[in-house]
């Protein structure tokens, strides 16, 4: 179960911490800010929020996190990423900027900013089949779709049949982002399911 014996690092090199925070809050979850090679240390699980790709690469670099967190990752850290983050764990990337690489954990290609600019954000509730009850809501702003899929489990899709969210071991990435909206359920299955049952 979640609970007082987890604790999450959420990567805060830019993006929505905030929020991922408050969720975890909301879910009893101790959580500490991922900023520095030693911040990985003791954490059993990691959330990569939203943002931008091309930035949160760089400052990884510039912070001396890109090689742990691969590390971390392949090792078989317990990894949460929402959209920006979901493109930060995929092998290949439509649209990326020159030079901008990802830390890996889904074989997957990813289109960034597939469904077009700011203005084309835009909330809704899908139904995901590992969420019981209600449709799980969801905020896709300058989402990626996944185009591509080698390896991981189909978590997410849209009703128009656009794949959101995979899953690979323990490596999670889905395409929308539930903790701008009130969602709590899929970082309660994240931490019940994947974190809790990581074989480390
Ligand atoms: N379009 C952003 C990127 O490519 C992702 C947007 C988001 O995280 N909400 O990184």
């Amino acid at each position: 179960m979640a609970g007082s014996r987890q604790t999450i690092g959420v990567l805060a090199l830019q993006g929505d911490v905030r929020e991922h925070e408050l969720v975890l809050e909301k879910l009893g979850v101790a959580h500490r800010q991922v900023r520095t090679p030693a911040d990985l240390a003791g954490i059993d699980g990691l959330i990569i929020p939203g943002g931008e790709s091309s930035v949160i690469d760089k400052l990884s670099r510039i912070f001396e996190l890109r090689e742990p967190l691969i590390a971390a990752i392949a090792e078989g850290l317990p990894v949460l990423g929402t959209c920006a983050g979901l493109i930060l764990l995929a092998t290949r990337v439509i649209g990326a900027i020159d030079g901008q690489q990802t830390f890996g954990g889904l074989d997957i290609e990813v289109e960034r900013n597939a469904f077009g600019g700011q203005l084309e954000s835009f909330e809704m509730s899908f139904d995901m089949p590992i969420i019981d009850g209600e449709p799980v809501r969801a905020a896709f702003i300058r989402a990626p779709i996944i185009r591509d899929v080698r390896g991981c489990a189909i978590i997410a899709t849209l009703p128009n049949g656009e794949i959101v969210g995979v899953r690979s071991g323990a490596c999670v990435g889905i395409a929308f982002h539930p903790e701008l909206v009130g969602e709590t359920r899929v970082h309660a299955w994240w931490l019940n399911s994947v974190v809790a049952g990581a074989q480390r």
